[in-house]
């Protein structure tokens, strides 16, 4: 996985005392490696590596007394531009309704997205309107309705009929019941195909969006980067949405598009449900992916739902970390409400790349719930004190097996030594980066 690999670089880059042109030289031919087996586009690593090599061998560096350190601030910060620099939003239009239209291939996760971006809206007190514009499968009209009763966002449909006009039609309906978003759900096809594009160019033509937004399937790498670059062309969109990043992406996709399109990735989705939706920081991408973690987000996710002072405390933990099995009760509470767990443990620093093999059942929940519950609060405080006799009276109260216990002991006990790992490591050693 490119993270583990960039991390494992990083960490022998870091080691050396004094770098020479050859160490440097080494360690760039291992990020570029990495970088093509992410699927990162051949021409943008090539780019991508000939910069930071400018940078990396300038005297500055080499007579700092961190080098290593400095190189990692430097293939941080290229990132960081290739990923666009500065977080982009979303137009909003002097007059309501604002008109943003979803575009992409099927299967993509435009309708997901369409729902998602509703409910990411009206948590900001918009009014959003979902509109059933993919007419070809009544399918995918019924499933935008489900979608929107269960956010309580109304959809506009007319069945299947001309989707020119559904849109057109829909930009009243919002003027008369004051709804000041229109999200614009359209028909994609299995692969790019001239009836799909001159459809939307007609649409795009008619009701004029204030922004078009690609939708892509971030796990599938370059073909989400060559079909965007198409649609690009025909369309000329003004953002990009890439789904599924929760998954295997490899983050081939987020690295290249914006080099090969021009246009921002504006949002992400990172999971199946209503809530998994993130908007873009390249700043906070780029960390990620170098294996930094992404302390902000996973605290401004715990201010959604957490009160301020426990999101403050959770943040001092972390990057402490010196939390017991009482915040980790706690943070399971609190997470559930946050979505998917995956999603969440793959923002605290050091966890994205271990996780890959870990496969977290959301299920198991329950079950580290019912054994923490069990303990009394001084087992959760100090949970050296839990010997063979203290398990078994934990596993029967919370009617799991003894084994069961254990394994979360274990996994705490390594959570817990991954986080300090990272504090010295990262947060320490980073000292130029953008947290510490
Ligand atoms: P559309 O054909 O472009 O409208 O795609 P859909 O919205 O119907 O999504 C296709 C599939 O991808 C569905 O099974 C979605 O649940 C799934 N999906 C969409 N977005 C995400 C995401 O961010 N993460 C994951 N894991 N699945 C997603
Ligand atoms: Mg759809």
């Amino acid at each position: 996985e490119l993270t583990s690999k960039l991390e494992s670089t990083f960490r022998r880059l870091r080691g050396y005392g004094k770098l020479t042109e050859k160490n440097i030289a080494d360690s760039l031919k291992e990020i570029r490696r990495a970088l093509l087996e992410a699927d990162v586009n051949y021409k943008v690593v090539k780019d991508f590596v000939a910069s930071v090599q400018k940078k990396a061998v300038g005297e500055e560096v080499l007579r700092s007394v961190t080098p290593g350190q400095m190189i990692v601030k430097i293939v941080h910060d290229e990132m960081v531009r290739l990923l666009g620099g500065t977080t982009a939003t979303l137009k909003t239009a002097g007059i309501p309704p604002t008109i943003i239209m979803l575009v992409g291939l099927q299967g993509s996760g435009k309708t997901t997205f369409a729902a998602k971006l509703a409910k990411y809206l009206q948590k900001k007190n918009r009014k959003p309107l979902l509109v059933a514009a993919d007419v070809y499968r009544p399918a995918a009209i019924q499933q935008l309705k489900i979608l929107g009763r269960s956010i309580n966002v109304p959809v506009y449909e007319e069945g299947i009929g001309d989707p020119v006009k559904i849109a057109f039609n829909a930009i009243s309906y919002a003027r008369q019941h004051m709804l000041d978003t229109i999200i614009l759900d359209t028909a994609g096809r299995l692969h790019i195909d001239e009836q799909m594009m001159e459809e939307l160019v007609k649409i795009k033509k008619r009701i004029r969006p204030h922004e078009i937004l690609f939708v892509a399937d971030g796990m599938t790498g370059q073909d989400a980067v060559n079909t965007a670059s198409q649609f690009a062309e025909r369309l000329n969109f003004d953002g990009v949405v890439l789904t599924k990043m929760d998954g295997d992406a490899r983050g081939g996709a987020a690295l290249s598009i914006k080099a090969i399109t021009g246009k921002p990735i504006k949002f992400m989705g990172v999971g199946e449900k209503l809530e998994d939706i993130e908007q873009f920081h390249p700043d906070r991408m780029a960390s990620r992916i170098l294996g930094m973690g992404d302390v902000v987000t996973l605290v401004e996710k715990a201010q959604e739902t957490i009160d301020q002072e426990k999101a403050a405390k959770l943040e001092q933990k972390l990057r402490k970390a010196e939390f017991d099995l009482e915040d980790f009760l706690d943070q399971l509470q609190q997470i559930k409400k946050m979505g998917s767990l995956e999603s969440i443990l793959r923002m605290i620093p050091g966890v994205g790349s271990q996780l890959k093999n870990a496969q977290v059942d959301e299920k198991n929940l329950v079950r580290v719930e019912a054994i923490i519950n069990s303990m009394t609060k001084e087992e959760r405080r100090n949970p050296k004190i839990l010997n063979g006799s203290r398990r078994k009276r934990i596993a029967m109260g919370s009617g799991t097996r003894v084994q069961d216990v254990n394994q979360l002991m274990r996994q705490f006990e390594q959570m817990k030594k991954m986080m300090k790992q990272m504090k010295n490591k990262s947060f320490r050693g980073f000292g130029g980066m953008p947290f510490g």
